[in-house]
């Protein structure tokens, strides 16, 4: 039992200038957490017994699957990311420095290559395959901007886990073990969390998931079905060729297809017409103008890419995902041309540019396709071409999925209605195949003695930023309100007057009975006035409340009150702590997987 009175739980009522969003803000005004510098802390003791939790159930779930714990350190010699050729790949976010003999280091910022060089030391034989490391760890990374608190730190808390396989039948497995137990870590922690495929890689499936805690302040724009599980990054997020499309359907669905020369049947016969457009550049205007349907007029866009100078091509209705767009061509860089630029390719202004004739490699989203007849820029100032016949008048190199998702798109799964909210990455599983293994040459001998490089995975779950997105779920006006699985506390008991020897004992007592049944009792023994006391527990967010007060006492009754749901009960003391304990029960029931 830890009584207030020698704790250290400094809590605030001002609320903090610099935190801006609540998760923060609570932290710090519940004495959780002090800042030392900009995205480095000081845990104080409530805030160290919530990441304990927390770590708690990682480190259950994780052996749970079999992972074993090790201790990788935080100070990595350079020569290892050098190896793995991340030394140079990786940018200002990892810290790097030397000792006192010169040599390079850097503050591990993710451990790939430190647990690859462990692995390949030790392990020689398909025998000890599969195998499966973790660590919770002190990661440092040199973010760009800290903020947010625990959210985006520098100094931070990471469970990492590698998985090592024979192969990449059990690299998929050891990586479906994985998923699941992160969606049991995230339910035991009674979080609404979305798993959403960050990258759609198109062999097997999404290699890769984020763990998405819903919240508004999330940094990341997500999209999920109403109807199923599927969820995505909105960048990633899959879109299905629109609705007159469907009839193409052998062409593969939304996945890239090849150049399509074919004319489309039905479309008008003869040749693109050239139609003045004076001032009219917009989609809107032209289509205003020229009174046809946006959905028909064939958009052109003109990026420079590190690959070169390319056109993207997408209806009129829809917007490009420049994010596809370097994706497909496999670039390091997009960006949309500028007026001078687009002159050069298109001989034009911007606002007229078209495919016909456009001496520019053409890249066309899928809703192109459904384009039988549309409009598009004629690469001359204040003209467009109608009647175009996308296939007949242009060939696009390819059809591919481009555009970005819109709130009420289909879902690419079941077809369900799709829709945005926001997002707090908190934990991510990543395929990684043998980029690691093969770099820093991670071997084994099969059963026929034959070399091969072991198949990865890596798994992370951030301990800090988990803690506070659960706040950013789990809170009111009053403060935190703790699922009760990482509560700092699990019964907050306070005597309402700590002189009054009859609100004393019955304190004492009830609080003494549960401590004995091994509840986490916070025990509030301030001589505080009673409205400090009651506002310090529901800032704290401890989920069971216990109050003795004078005239209760004397009558023989405590109260309980349910932080959750404001709701209180007059109970007989004989059957306090009973009752108290009944709902601490519920509680963790609530937060089972
Ligand atoms: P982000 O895109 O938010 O920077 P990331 O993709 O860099 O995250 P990973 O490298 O996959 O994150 O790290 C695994 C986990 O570590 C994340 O899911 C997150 O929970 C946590 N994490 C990453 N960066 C931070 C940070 N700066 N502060 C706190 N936690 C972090
Ligand atoms: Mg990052």
């Amino acid at each position: 039992m830890i009584r207030y009175s020698r704790y250290l739980m400094p809590t605030t009522k001002e609320t903090p200038s610099d935190a801006e969003v609540v998760s923060h803000r609570l932290m710090l005004r519940a004495g959780l957490l002090r800042k030392v510098a900009s995205g480095i802390y000081n845990y104080m003791p409530a805030g160290l017994r919530v990441l304990r939790k927390v770590e708690r159930i990682l480190r259950e779930e994780m052996d749970g699957v079999g992972a074993l714990e090790v201790l990788m350190p935080a100070v990595v010699p350079s020569e290892l990311w050098k190896e793995s050729g991340r030394w140079d790949a990786y940018g200002k976010e990892l810290l790097r420095f030397k000792d006192r003999a010169d040599r390079e280091f850097c503050l591990g910022p993710t451990h790939e290559e430190v647990v690859t060089d462990l692995v390949r030391r030790e392990v020689r034989s398909y025998r000890q395959l599969p195998l499966t490391l973790y660590q919770i760890q002190d990661k440092f990374r040199d973010e760009i901007r800290p903020r947010f608190g625990l959210m985006r730190g520098r100094e931070f808390f990471m469970k990492d886990a590698y998985s090592f396989d024979a192969d990449d039948e059990g690299a998929v497995e050891s990586y479906r073990k994985m998923y699941e137990a992160y969606c049991r870590i995230f339910r035991r922690m009674g979080l609404d969390f979305r798993a959403v495929e960050a990258d759609t890689g198109s062999i097997g499936g999404s290699s890769s998931h984020e763990f998405m805690v819903i919240a508004d302040s999330g940094e990341d724009a997500i999209v999920s079905c109403a109807s199923c599980s599927y969820g995505a990054n909105v960048e990633k997020a899959e879109c299905l060729p629109s609705v007159a499309t469907t009839t193409q359907k052998e062409s593969g669905g939304a996945k890239e297809g090849g150049p399509c020369s074919a004319p489309v049947p039905g479309a008008t016969k003869g040749e693109p017409r050239k139609v003045p457009t004076p001032g009219k550049r917009t989609v809107e205007e032209v289509s205003a103008f020229l009174s046809i349907d946006p959905a028909t007029l064939i958009k052109t866009l003109l990026f420079e890419t590190s690959v070169g100078d390319v056109a993207i091509l997408i209806s009129g209705a829809h917007e490009v995902n420049e994010i596809k767009v370097k994706n497909h061509l496999g670039a390091d860089y997009v960006r949309l041309a500028g007026e001078e630029r687009v002159r050069e390719m298109t001989g034009a202004p911007s606002g007229f540019a078209g495919p016909v004739g456009l001496p520019v490699r053409t890249i066309a989203d899928l809703s192109v396709r459904s384009i039988a007849s549309g409009a598009t820029g004629a690469n001359e100032k204040d003209a467009h071409l109608v009647d175009v016949v996308p296939g007949r008048d242009f060939v696009p190199e390819a059809y591919a999925d481009l555009r970005g998702i819109r709130e009420g798109d289909p879902c690419p799964r079941c077809g369900g209605t799709l829709r945005f909210s926001r997002g707090i990455e908190v934990g991510h599983v990543f395929r990684l195949g043998t980029k690691y293994s093969e770099a820093m040459r991670a071997v084994y001998l099969d059963e026929g003695g034959k070399e091969r490089v072991t198949v990865m995975g890596c798994y992370g779950i951030g301990v800090g930023r988990t803690a506070a997105a659960a706040i950013e779920q789990n809170h009111d006006g009053d403060g935190i309100v703790w699922p009760i699985s990482i509560a700092p506390f699990e019964v907050a008991v306070i005597p309402v007057n700590v002189k009054q020897v009859d609100v004393m004992a019955a304190a004492e007592h009830v609080a003494a009975d549960l401590d004995a049944r091994g509840v986490e009792v916070f025990f509030d023994d301030r001589e505080e006035r009673p409205g400090i006391k009651f506002k310090d527990a529901d800032l704290t967010g401890i989920p069971v409340r216990i109050t003795l007060g004078e005239k209760n006492v004397a009558a023989g009754f405590g109260e309980i009150r349910d932080r959750k749901t404001g709701e209180t009960l007059r109970i007989p003391l004989p059957e306090l702590a009973d009752e108290a304990f009944a709902l601490v029960g519920k509680k963790k029931a609530e937060c089972s997987p």
